[in-house]
């Protein structure tokens, strides 16, 4: 039996496989795992299915036909290599290093990531992007600034009285990140009696269990957090003492109230001012009270700003570093491996100018490319993503790809994103790859490397092993002397808390310290004050220091309704596994879900085809008419080849500091359609 752990999302899962002859017969989930303690989604589960998927690449492709109607020939990884280092060779001349980037998916993590990001920084260019800011960036931002960093808090749910799950579905969705989010929710209904709140216009899996539900408007949220601070503050019933000792800014924010009374806000969220006020009351009298919030807010214009408003709440009750509210448990640092030191100075990414706060640019990746701004970008590597079903507008994503010169994919199948390739390399999947589980937003701070449980497939390599094999092609010999995975673990782990350890030893997980509640109000937070900023000093040279609504589009005699895409579905992460038989069949029809008050008002009956448009595009699929979610909205799941969310959204339409695109309230009409699709 071998002990690893699952690397399909950010939940990093343990798993027992059972290896015989190279191949693995069997796994289960790891018991002795702390944070997930045994338990397997039904995507971790089934993660054979993709290790030993017959479709999957077994050797580099080459593409001899055009873009978008592509040829495949199978050629060796020497020539791949070949081709790749003229190619980068060429563009370099050419355009300048910059105009090569490199895009991550969600799974990639630390050692494949630092690899690129080494790669990169040698080759000279700053364009490397993952998915922050399609995916948390507008959070991470928002605690970075009141909270200081680095700054990833989790809720102590299970010592909680008082919960509220606002715009997360952890039914569904990085269920076990940390712990197990929903038996330490029932635990701690059960044990002490706190109540569950979900604020979602989504009748989600999560809110059919919860105590309340408020369907929210989409794209609210702002107004209804900023209602409960000024309900609070107005009607003394925030945490004197926990303001005053450990946070700044509070009398620069109650002036800058108003506005956010409850009739307002009522009318603006389309929810009872009864349940709000009800609401607000509970989260002041219940001490201590978690306040969980996910993507579900942060994928709209004003997603950094909701984010800054509710870590406001969280202050102003003080459940701030306190057991069973927020807590602070960061991962363990590691070596620096980038050497970001070569890069030259004052080179910016492409979306630097656009996002100066972002830490990467992925939504605005299509724009840099067709309108050369700030710079020509003339190639992207494509790391296990499929921007053609992810990313916001996929028109003018397949625009962009279709004007690149040199398009490079590394992935485990054929993906949509493919057909717009010159070169397809074959990946590792986390069976076959070295990695670490740095312990990122656990409650358990536990540490912990991964060996590959069976050797690559066919001829896949790791990222990080394609970019050491590019790299000593091309000369780098020096800055890729990484004979082995091992040797790259090594060089991670070299200066950090865990060095001492064999990798044996590491492979079974050690704990770290843990930062027990009240660390930091005792020894001061990571803010230039040392104190939680209610009106963060970081965010003033951006006028953004006090929170605000941002403009954005509403409905409209045009488009009368509101759209949500990307809610998760079981089975699927994102736009992986509808070739995974075992996993589609848990859910084969991709379907739209309608609020009552659109099916009454058009006329749509559960399982019509729809048509929804917006200013993008359109798209037709199946409706389910839901009695339980916001009236006026319709929600379209997203990651689908042929029923693609992304035809529908917006990449110019962005929270201005984050660039996260607005996937979440975007104004359309909807009615039948005659056919599908
Ligand atoms: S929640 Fe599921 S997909 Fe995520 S790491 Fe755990 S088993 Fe894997």
């Amino acid at each position: 039996m071998k002990r690893t752990f699952c690397q399909i999302c950010k939940c990093d899962c343990g798993i027992v496989a059972e290896v015989k002859n190279g191949k693995i017969l069997r796994i289960e989930g790891d018991r002795e795992n702390p944070n997930s303690r045994g338990k397997l989604c039904v995507k971790g589960k089934n993660s054979l299915d993709v290790l030993y998927h017959m479709d999957r690449l077994k050797k580099p492709l080459l593409n001899t036909g055009d873009k978008g109607s592509p040829k495949w020939k199978e050629i060796s990884w020497d020539l791949a290599l070949e081709i790749t280092e003229n190619k980068l060779g060429e563009l370099k001349t050419r355009h300048g290093p910059e105009s090569v980037a490199f895009l991550f998916g969600t799974t990639s993590r630390t050692l494949d990531t630092s690899l690129v990001r080494r790669f990169a920084n040698v080759y000279g260019t700053p364009n490397v992007t993952q998915t922050w800011s399609i995916c948390v960036g507008p959070k991470v931002l928002a605690y970075l600034a009141t909270f200081g960093g680095p700054s990833y808090p989790t809720c102590d749910f299970a010592n909680a009285n008082f919960i509220i799950l606002w715009g997360a579905n952890p039914l569904v969705s990085y269920m076990h990140r940390y712990h197990g989010v929903v038996q330490d929710i029932l635990k701690a209904r059960r044990t002490k009696g706190a109540s569950v709140v979900v604020v979602d216009p989504r009748e989600s899996e999560t809110a059919r269990i919860g105590d309340f539900h408020l369907r929210i408007k989409p794209n609210s949220d702002f107004y209804l957090a900023m209602g409960m601070i000024q309900y609070l503050i107005d009607n003394d019933l925030y945490d004197h003492d926990f303001v005053r000792e450990y946070t700044t800014g509070f009398n620069k924010l109650r002036e800058s109230l108003g506005g956010y009374d409850l009739e307002t806000v009522a009318r603006k969220t389309d929810l009872p001012i009864e349940q709000i006020r009800q609401i607000t009351e509970r989260l002041a009298e219940s001490r201590p009270a978690s306040i969980d919030r996910r993507e579900g807010i942060l994928h709209s214009v004003n997603g950094l700003q909701t984010a800054r408003a509710i870590a406001i709440l969280m202050s102003l009750t003080g459940n701030v570093d306190v057991q069973g509210g927020l807590i602070f448990n960061p991962p363990i640092k590691l070596n620096n491996i980038t050497l970001e030191e070569r890069l030259p100075t004052g080179k910016k990414p492409f979306w630097g100018e656009q996002y100066p706060l972002a830490s990467d640019g992925s939504g605005y990746l299509a724009e840099a490319i067709l309108s050369d701004r700030p710079y020509p970008v003339r190639s992207v590597f494509v790391l296990e993503s499929n921007p053609v079903l992810t990313l916001p507008n996929t028109k003018k994503v397949i625009n962009a790809l279709k004007k690149l010169e040199f398009v490079v994919v590394h992935d485990f199948f054929l993906t949509e994103t493919c057909k717009f390739a010159d070169l397809v390399l074959p990946a590792c999947t986390f069976y076959e790859k070295s990695e670490v589980d740095v312990g990122l937003l656990k409650k358990v701070r536990w540490f912990r490397i991964r060996r590959k449980v069976v050797e690559a497939l066919n001829e896949s390599k790791s990222e990080a092993e394609f970019v050491r094999d590019l790299g000593i092609k091309m000369g780098y010999s020096n800055e890729f002397d990484f004979p082995t995975e091992d040797s790259m673990l090594r060089a991670l782990l070299e200066g950090s808390d865990a060095e001492r350890y064999s990798l044996g030893e590491l492979e079974d997980g050690i704990y770290l310290e843990d930062l027990r509640p009240g660390y930091l109000r005792e020894r001061g937070f990571n803010t230039p004050s040392g104190k939680i900023e209610l009106v963060p000093s970081i965010l003033r040279p951006f006028h953004d220091d006090l929170p605000h609504p941002v403009a954005s589009p509403t409905e409209s005699g045009k488009y009368p309704f509101l759209l949500i895409t990307g809610p998760k579905v079981p089975p699927y992460y994102h736009s992986q596994f509808r070739n995974t038989q075992t996993l589609s069949k848990l859910n084969p029809v991709p379907c739209a879900e309608v609020g009552k008050g659109i099916a009454q008002k058009m006329e749509i009956s559960h399982g019509d085809i729809i048509e929804i448009r917006t200013h993008v595009g359109r798209l037709n699929i199946k409706a389910a008419v839901k009695e339980n979610m916001h009236p006026f909205t319709v929600s379209v799941p997203h990651g689908w080849a042929d029923c693609n969310a992304n035809v529908l959204t917006d990449d110019l339409i962005t929270e201005p500091l984050s660039g996260a695109p607005m996937y979440r309230g975007i104004p359309c009409q909807v009615r039948k359609a005659l056919e599908f699709p």
